[in-house]
């Protein structure tokens, strides 16, 4: 049961949401451009110190850019996380927590859809089949909102996942091809969101980018089951054929690992070819640009093997998250930051980069200077009125977690990142404290409607339920 909500609690929280003082400052992008790539956990990365050469072409953008050392996400599922990015709303507040299938309402304003309503062109470019356009009877609702161009056209399908999708390069051909429309028109001025889909499992990068072959020390690998959400087993959308195996299977977590990080590798390699066009067509240095990742992914952590939608613990949402502006180029180093911030932060700062009004927000403009050292911010997985539920809530510097399926648990960000050690039992008042916080954080939520339930159709049902899933997609 949460606690009553104390005065202190709900001052917090009012004094966190942001009123934007901007009233059509002047532009500081002429255009933004949002790279976000599915399943990515920031430390596989080369600019928060991972060892593997996954990323040299962000790794680059980085050197130009504030890098986030502590940004998260707010779900660890993809249709409810980027519909919260979006938006700039939690995910109960849009109506989608658990599933893939519930589609923003209209009510919501979504940034291309300011971004449009102010003159400015806006394209997208998405790659998980669950981010396809939904059914049109369904009306103006979901992630296509605000998007005079949504593009999801994907013909690939990955091994055992039976869900459609769009591999790195031809991502990027698309986008391209957009791009130089746009230049052969001379309309240089948009937002343009772009989401690759590599990384996400199955784990089956091109022949080319399996470069990382039993370099790291492995863990036994569990057994193969054919259910999402059974802890310590791999879900069967994930399992691999002998030959992918190199020959490891006995002991290979670290071979599914390896492949992992090519995933990385090949998105990285295609992401980069965008950033690239951008620099040599002189339309890098008036842009901002950002990236991030919809969710993290459990490597084995808590007895959950390559998946996420099973936890908000970090490894399943904290995300990587760079923000290069305007101008930047030349600058010898990243910018570190320290402070949290969240994907909730990421609409108004678009906003703002484009001289775009705003309303009251739960989140921050990142131009407007360092993040706040101190607020309430969540993550969830479910809603929190149902008894399956799981959130995380922190004040910048502690976070909680509570999971309808294990003990409380408590962490100190700053000296236990990966949230390894349980701090609860020696901080009671912290825990009561966090508590009447997100008590607070959650009753501060606006309405804007439920959202829209996507229909499944019969064969992907069909496909679905031979295969043990409950939800669809491994999320
Ligand atoms: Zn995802």
């Amino acid at each position: 049961m949460l606690r009553p909500v104390h005065l202190w609690a709900v001052l917090s929280v009012l004094s966190a949401l942001w009123l934007p003082s901007c009233g059509g400052d002047a532009r500081e992008a002429r255009r933004v451009i949002l790279i976000t790539c599915d399943t990515l956990r920031a430390d596989r990365l080369g600019m928060y110190g991972y060892q593997r050469d996954t990323s040299k072409q962000l790794d680059r953008l980085a050197a130009e850019a504030t890098v986030y050392d502590s940004a998260w996400c707010t779900a660890p599922v993809t249709v409810p996380a980027l519909s919260s990015l979006h938006s700039g709303l939690l995910p109960h507040e849009i109506g989608a927590t658990y599933t893939n299938r519930n589609q923003m309402p209209s009510e919501v304003v979504t940034i291309a859809e300011r971004v449009r309503q102010a003159g400015l062109t806006t394209a997208a470019f998405v790659s998980n089949g669950v981010l396809k356009r939904p059914p049109a009877e369904m009306g103006d609702v979901g992630l296509q909102q605000g998007f005079e161009l949504y593009n999801d056209d994907m013909k690939s399908r990955e091994l055992q996942r039976p869900i459609v999708e769009r591999v790195a390069p031809d991502c990027a051909d698309a986008a391209l091809e957009w791009l130089q429309a746009r230049k052969t028109a001379g309309e240089d001025e948009f937002f343009l969101w772009v989401h690759f889909q590599d990384p996400h499992g199955p784990y089956t990068p091109p022949p080319e980018m399996d470069v990382y072959k039993g370099k790291l020390d492995g863990e036994r690998l569990p057994v193969a089951d054919k259910s999402v959400g059974v802890r310590n087993a791999i879900p069967a959308y994930q399992y691999l054929p002998e030959e992918s195996m190199d020959g490891v299977r006995d002991g290979g977590a670290a071979r599914y690992a390896d492949l992992y990080d090519a995933e990385i590798r090949y998105f990285d390699q295609h992401a980069g070819r965008v950033l690239q066009w951008l620099r040599d067509q002189g339309w890098y240095e008036d842009a901002l640009i950002i990236f991030t990742a919809d969710h993290g992914e459990s490597l084995g952590e808590r007895g959950w093997w390559f998946c996420h939608g099973e936890s908000v613990h970090a490894e399943q949402t904290r995300v990587p998250l760079l923000v290069r502006t305007p101008g930047a180029s030349g600058a010898s180093k990243a910018t570190r930051e320290a402070r949290m911030v969240s994907h909730l932060d990421l609409k108004p700062t678009i906003l703002d980069a484009l001289g775009v009004e705003t309303a009251a927000a739960r989140g921050v403009s990142l131009l407007a200077g360092r993040p706040p050292a101190e607020r309430p911010l969540s993550a969830y997985l479910g809603n929190p009125s149902q008894s399956k539920v799981a959130y995380a809530i922190s004040d910048g510097r502690w976070r909680l977690v509570l999971d309808s399926r294990d003990p409380i648990s408590l962490h100190e960000l700053g000296t236990d990142p990966l949230e390894q050690v349980n701090l609860a039992p020696a901080n009671p008042g912290v825990v009561k404290q966090l508590l009447s916080l997100h008590e607070a954080w959650f009753q501060a939520q606006s309405t804007t409607g439920a959202a829209k339930e996507r229909p499944m159709d019969a064969a992907t049902q069909r496909a679905l339920s031979g295969l043990g899933y409950t939800d669809g997609d491994g999320h």
